[in-house]
Parts: structure tokens; C-alpha cells; sequence
């Protein structure tokens, strides 16, 4: 077994995780979920939603009968909403596919919705003792520090150099430590910024401690300035009601509900009478909200716009503004709820 991998093992022995809520256990459902939730979202934060949706959804089948509202209300607030009708969708499959049983090799778990290789690596890996390598956002840092690998880890080239360390570092057992310690040293010790270098295993190997080059490996991506976007949101109210619309299931925030959006060139009153049949009585601005996307940044300004007659339209609905948090939302507008007065 590679040096690094045996400090690895013996580390997360004595001091990597060992009680989340999605630890000892086989179960492939609950380490999927847990998976896909940590997905770009830390542990902490990770913790009350896993335990919420699994609650709510115990198993495949129960998440494989779910209808769609319901999987992305028990996801709202967690973000990346595609991981969640990935998931939706994956447990169809699976039910369709497996007869309701989680496959248990590399290639059957990757040809699902929303399960990348190295998040299919990890769960056959707790799940059915799997040899397999994983490369998350992490163990990229890991690696690039611990052997001075060169390159921003997402260029394809210095991507592949990266799987192929990863292949070459597995040990032949142990692959569920292994696969934790690695996990746990890059959330835990050799973190992005501040690394604790003093309590690292893998310390007397490590090239970027060695050369004084944490702070520049892994190397940033170069730079691109975000594409600004701006729209502007109608927060229709009726006294203690807001109008709240489905979102086309496509493209932002899809199948999630939001106040009403209109172009920032729309004339306000006739745009009021034509989609919903009402005047405004009262209109005022809140301060614009900045939501920042992976790909572009969106300004969003705010107008309240208080109506005296509860006008309908397709696909749109009147809800007490309290209620209102129950439903699948996306963050911005959950963020504006919180600031009516
Ligand atoms: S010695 Fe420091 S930089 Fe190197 S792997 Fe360990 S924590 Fe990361």
C-alpha cells in the first residue's frame, strides 16, 4: 500500500468523521442523498435538510412517488435545485430500471440523472466495499498540495493527470476509509485557506508544504468577468396574501415558485391588467436583491405593488404570506418574504 494511502487509513482512524447522520451504514439511499446534498454545501448546513428529507422520504420508492413539488419543497433553501430533480428523477429510473434496487457497480450508479464518477465512486464505495477512485473539489486540493501537481484542476488536462494520481494512490482494502479519509482530511485539515498543516498525516510528503506553496496550489482558474443580468419582480399584495407563480420547469429557478418577473421595460399598469386583471392601488420599491449564479449575476429590483381585487392567472396563486414558506422557493425570494413588512 502507497505511504499515502496507509497515513490516510490510520489517520481517519484516530481522528477523521465517524457520526454524521449518513455514516455506519450500507444503506445506498441514505449515502446517495447525503452525497448529492454535499455537493457544493457544507456539512452543517447539510445536516438538518438530510435528516428533514429523509423523514419525508425514507426510501427509493417513496422518493420515486413523490411528486415533483413536494421533493423540490423539502430541497428549498439547499440551492442547485437540478441536483434535486435529478434525484426525482434517478429514483424513477431505478424503480423502473432495477426493480426499485440501487445497482451496485461504478458504471450502473454513473448512468443515472445528476451522478458524476466520482460521487458514483463514493457511494460503492460506503455502500457495497467498492475499489474506486474520487475526485471532488477537495481531494483536488489534496492531491495538487501533497504532490505540487501544476494547473487550475479543471482544465481537462491537468484533470486527467489528476485521475490518474487518484487511480494509482487506492489501496487494495480499506477502501471505505480511505475514501472517508480523504474526504475528511480535505473538508477538516488541508483546507483552503489556513490549511493545519501541523496536524496532517500526510505532512512529511507534502510537496506544497514543503516548497511554501499552499497559497498557490491548487492554482485559481484565470479570470472571466461575470455577465450581469437584471430583471425586476412583482410582489402583488392583498392584505395579508402575496401572488406567487410556477416557473416554467425549464432554466432558472424551473418548477420552483417566485413572484411574478416582468421586463424592465414593461409598463407597469397595463402589464398588471393584461397577465393578471388588476390595478395597481399602491406601488413601492424595496431595495434591489443581488443573487449570484454559477454563470451570471442577477439584479433583481423590487417593486410591492398593492391591488384592491385578487385578479388570477394561469399557473399563479394567492397565499397567505406566512404560509408562503412552505413552498418550493427559490433563495432571492424567500430572502424578499423575509423583508415584507
Ligand atoms: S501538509 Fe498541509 S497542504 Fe499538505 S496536504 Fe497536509 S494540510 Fe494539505
Amino acid at each position: 500500500m502507497s505511504d499515502f494511502a496507509s497515513r490516510l487509513i490510520a489517520w481517519q482512524k484516530s481522528h477523521g468523521r465517524h457520526d454524521l447522520p449518513w455514516q455506519n451504514t450500507r444503506d445506498p439511499y441514505r449515502i446517495w442523498i447525503s452525497e448529492i446534498m454535499l455537493q457544493q454545501t457544507q456539512v452543517a448546513t447539510v445536516i438538518p435538510y438530510y435528516q428533514r428529507f429523509m423523514t419525508h422520504f425514507p426510501s427509493i420508492a417513496s422518493l420515486a412517488s413523490a411528486d415533483e413539488e413536494a421533493v423540490l419543497t423539502h430541497w428549498s433553501g439547499l440551492g442547485y435545485y437540478a441536483r434535486a430533480r435529478n434525484l426525482h428523477a434517478a429514483a424513477r429510473q431505478i424503480v423502473a430500471r432495477h426493480q426499485g434496487v440501487f445497482p451496485a457497480s461504478v458504471e450502473a450508479i454513473t448512468a443515472l440523472p445528476g451522478i458524476g464518477p466520482s460521487t458514483a465512486a463514493a457511494i460503492a464505495a460506503f455502500a457495497f466495499g467498492v475499489r474506486g477512485a474520487i475526485l471532488d473539489g477537495n481531494v483536488k486540493r489534496v492531491l495538487t498540495r501533497c504532490f505540487g501537481i501544476e494547473g487550475f484542476p479543471g482544465d481537462k488536462a491537468v484533470e486527467a493527470k489528476l485521475w490518474t494520481l487518484a487511480e494509482s494512490l487506492l489501496p487494495e482494502a480499506e477502501i471505505e476509509r480511505y475514501t472517508q479519509g480523504l474526504m475528511d482530511l480535505g473538508a477538516t485539515l488541508c483546507t483552503r485557506a489556513q490549511p493545519r498543516c501541523g496536524d496532517c498525516p500526510l505532512s512529511a510528503q507534502c510537496v506544497a508544504r514543503r516548497d511554501d506553496r499552499i497559497a498557490q496550489l491548487p492554482a485559481p482558474k484565470r479570470k472571466k468577468t461575470i455577465p450581469e443580468r437584471q430583471t425586476v419582480m412583482l410582489i402583488l399584495r392583498r392584505g395579508n396574501e402575496v401572488l406567487l407563480e410556477k416557473r416554467p420547469a425549464q432554466g432558472v429557478w424551473g418548477g420552483l415558485w417566485s413572484f411574478p418577473e416582468v421586463a424592465p421595460e414593461a409598463v407597469l399598469n397595463s402589464h398588471l391588467q393584461t397577465r393578471f386583471g388588476v390595478q395597481a392601488a399602491r406601488v413601492a420599491a424595496m431595495s434591489p436583491l443581488v443573487h449570484t449564479f454559477t454563470h451570471f449575476r442577477l439584479t433583481i429590483r423590487v417593486l410591492v405593488v398593492w391591488v384592491n381585487k385578487p385578479g388570477a392567472a394561469a399557473g399563479a396563486m394567492w397565499l397567505d404570506r406566512f404560509d408562503a414558506h412552505g413552498a418550493a422557493l427559490p433563495t432571492p425570494v424567500r430572502r424578499l418574504l423575509d423583508l415584507l413588512d
